[in-house]
């Protein structure tokens, strides 16, 4: 018989798989197995089975151990990865990798741990009991166990030791039982709660057409913040659930609450699991294997847990579908909403997007036709939304970045017994320390950057690389004693609040204050229990909490976003502001937003304020269009950095010569660059640029394909560090 070789996908950087030489029975694709790699044993996927190895024969080392009977995804999930890593540019096996269960990757089996059992053998079964009078614990397990299978537990608890166990295997007279999978047995007990209120008109319509698609459809369900969309999500489960199929439902990171979780699992008495990055290793895996074998109905998670795969998916919905964490921002760099509606494609199940704020890509693919678009406009109740209102503080006297009207305006609103929410995007106590009396800045050795002051430690911190040092006594230049800070940072508006309002309580929530686990758990059980009365964050504070009895919502400072060099800061501000207008405030306490900007004529500001976050996008996507950014254009960015700027510098002029010599032409195709990065230096190391602009995805993803195995033989690939973003969020 010829011999046959495996290809393997492995955890490596490398946009290859590598062959191993199967000694024992050959394994399925899909299958996991332990080779040899270097000095050390990785686990990787077999892709393909051959008799041709690409190297020869004799070189090829054997495959350790074959880890899997079965492929580990199901064929949809698979296929998705082979997709994503070709689309992203990623290498398969790295892909791979990095979307298993930890365990997994070191070898674990993918079965759930199943409780031992123990049954008769047939020797056992023709063992008379009256013969062992002298060992009464094994005949009371004999007896046991002509009842039929019996689990391990049980027979503990009947005092029987593992020694008398270990005797009766030893004679032969019971061996190990393995019980059916109860798979699916939570279809068998399906009910829904009755306790559910009956649908508006909208929400009724958006359930009708999401249930009637048969097979794959993405639909766009946009709705303001307690219009209810989670109600629609849980009416559009019903039927799949009734048909015994699963549920997918991803949120983002800060949005899994166990407010949702239990919204969940209280409409129906089906087994619900979570993943999200808070479980360890084991919990982990057990969640996988639970979707996977169809032990869970309900899969709850964060961006990662678009791979998990499931045995009958019935649908997939993104909750917050225009949220940035559904990027992943390093490494494998997929967008987890844009796989989603692939894996939908994939699966023939239909995927809803929910938002308050549709992504302006979303928004255009519903309005070509793309995407279903339903809409919910009203709040069930009659909510009155709330009132906003601009602040325009040129020129007027700042305390701590508080203007005058917005301090009488929070007086006013405390003193009514409500709470009041203040939003500042910059943590620490000032963004920059200056000398009085020389102008000198305190930076960054290793950035461009200046050093945030955190005066609670006395300290000037790079947010950048991390570094941090002790507040210096003089100034660097000068050496005047007269420095002083620039700029305000939560810590420092925290402290100017307990000056002007001693009477009441804040709290601060940004990262700096709730890294000790369970912290921010702890600060919003004291928002909810009014032990706070004015809240204090970054835009952590803004998401998947709801604060009925906040009443005044203030954005301290939005100009920043206004004139940001990332094209989507505009959207970003205008989803913030929406979403926390809609947080605030319930029917009988309407919320008052209020953004303070030395720019209140600015066209985005008045757009939102006057008309909506409809009119904004559309004025917004009018931009786009002109600009010739996305959703009209697609983008590719190639980041490179090092020690040696010139060589970073080189290395994408070379990628941009490869790029511009490709023999596909296309005259809509422009790269720009090389640039240097917004943040030209970082931790010690030059950063460069090159974008791609391209008409269409097809016409990027030939660019990219005939370019990087070009690309990657470049001798200096090797001297810096980079990589490609296909469709990045972020252009920093
Ligand atoms: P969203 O997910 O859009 O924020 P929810 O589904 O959470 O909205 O609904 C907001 C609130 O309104 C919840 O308390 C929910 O129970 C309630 N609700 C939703 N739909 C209805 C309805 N048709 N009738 C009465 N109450 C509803
Ligand atoms: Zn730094
Ligand atoms: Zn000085």
């Amino acid at each position: 018989m010829m011999e046959q070789f495996a290809q393997v996908a492995l955890p490596v950087p490398l946009a290859k798989t590598f062959d191993y030489r199967i000694t024992e029975h050959v394994p399925v694709v899909g299958a996991r197995v332990k080779v040899p790699f270097g000095r050390q044993h990785k686990v990787g996927i077999v892709t393909a089975i051959t008799t041709t190895p690409s190297v020869a024969a004799h070189q090829v080392k054997a495959i350790t151990e074959v880890l899997d009977d079965a492929p580990l995804w199901t064929p949809a999930v698979y296929h998705l990865l082979q997709w994503a890593s070709r689309f992203y540019h990623h290498p398969l096996g790295d892909a791979m990798g990095a979307v298993m269960p930890t365990l997994l990757r070191k070898g674990r089996p993918a079965a759930l741990k199943q409780q031992k059992w123990w049954q008769l053998t047939e020797a056992g079964q023709n063992q008379p009991v009256t013969g062992l009078t002298r060992a009464p614990k094994q005949a009371r397990v004999l007896t046991l166990l002509t009842h039929g299978p019996t689990p391990h537990a049980d027979l503990v608890e009947q005092d029987i030791t593992p020694a008398v166990i270990n005797t009766l295997v030893d004679k032969g007279w019971i061996a190990p039982y393995t019980p059916p999978l109860e798979g699916k047995a939570w279809a068998r007990h399906f009910a829904i709660s009755e306790d559910k209120p009956s649908l508006n008109h909208e929400q009724a319509m958006a359930v009708a057409t999401i249930n009637a698609s048969d097979g794959f459809a993405c639909v766009l369900l946009e709705g303001i913040t307690g219009s209810g969309k989670t109600e629609v999500y849980l009416n559009v489960l019903e039927p799949v659930l009734a048909r015994g199929e699963q549920a997918l439902i991803l949120v983002p990171e800060i949005g899994l609450t166990p407010q949702t979780i239990r919204r969940f699992e209280r409409r129906f008495n089906v087994p619900v699991t979570v993943m999200h990055s808070g479980l360890n290793d084991t919990e982990r895996l057990s969640a996988w294997l639970a979707a996977r074998d169809n032990q869970a109905a309900i899969v709850i998670g964060t961006r990662s847990a678009l791979f998990t795969p499931m045995a009958n998916l019935g649908i997939i919905i993104i909750d917050e579908e225009h949220d940035p964490s559904y990027k992943q921002q390093d490494s494998f760099r997929y967008h987890a909403r844009d796989l989603a509606v692939m894996r939908g494609h994939e699966e023939k199940i239909p995927v809803v997007l929910g938002s308050a704020t549709p992504s302006l890509e979303t928004l255009h693919n519903a309005q070509t036709g793309k995407y279903q678009y339903l809409r919910l406009t009203q709040r069930p109740g009659n909510a009155v939304t709330a009132r906003q209102g601009v602040l325009d503080i040129k020129g007027h006297h700042l305390e701590a970045g508080l203007s005058a009207p917005l301090i009488a305006e929070m007086r006013q609103h405390l003193q009514q017994g409500n709470q009041v929410m203040l939003f500042l995007n910059r943590r620490g106590y000032a963004p920059a320390m200056m000398c009085h009396e020389c102008g000198w800045l305190a930076s960054c050795q290793r950035c461009d950057a200046y050093y945030t002051l955190h005066q609670q430690h006395q300290e000037l911190r790079c947010h950048h690389c991390g570094h941090q040092k002790r507040v210096p006594p003089q100034c660097g230049d000068c050496g005047s004693t007269q420095l002083i800070s620039v700029g305000v940072g939560t810590e420092q508006l925290e402290a100017q609040l307990g000056e002007l309002f001693p009477d009441y309580n804040t709290v601060r929530i940004d990262r700096d204050n709730t890294r000790r686990k369970g912290s921010l758990e702890s600060y919003l059980a004291g928002i909810e229990k009014g032990e706070y009365q004015i809240l204090l964050g970054t835009q952590m504070l803004a998401k998947g909490h709801h604060f009925p009895n906040v009443t005044l919502v203030a954005l301290v400072d939005v100009d920043g976003a206004l004139f940001s060099n990332d094209f989507r800061a505009p959207e970003r501000l205008a989803q913030l502001m929406v979403q926390v207008a809609g947080r605030a405030g319930r029917a009988s306490k309407p919320g008052t937003v209020i953004l303070q900007t030395h720019h209140p004529e600015h066209s985005l500001i008045q757009a939102l304020i006057h008309k909506g976050y409809q009119a904004f996008a559309d004025s917004a996507l009018a931009e786009r269009r002109q600009a010739w950014l996305p959703p009209y254009t697609f983008l590719s960015l190639f980041r490179a950095e090092g020690h040696e700027d010139n060589s970073v510098q080189q290395f994408l002029q070379q990628v941009r010569q490869t790029l511009a010599a490709s023999p596909i032409q296309y005259d809509e195709v422009h790269i720009m660059g090389p640039m240097p990065a917004p943040m030209a230096r970082r931790a010690g190391r030059y950063r460069w640029q090159l974008l791609i602009q391209a008409p269409s995805r097809k016409v990027m993803q030939q660019w990219l394909t005939v370019a990087l195995p070009v690309i990657q033989q470049l001798p200096l690939s090797r001297k810096v560090r980079w990589s490609l973003d296909v469709e990045p969020q972020d252009l920093s």
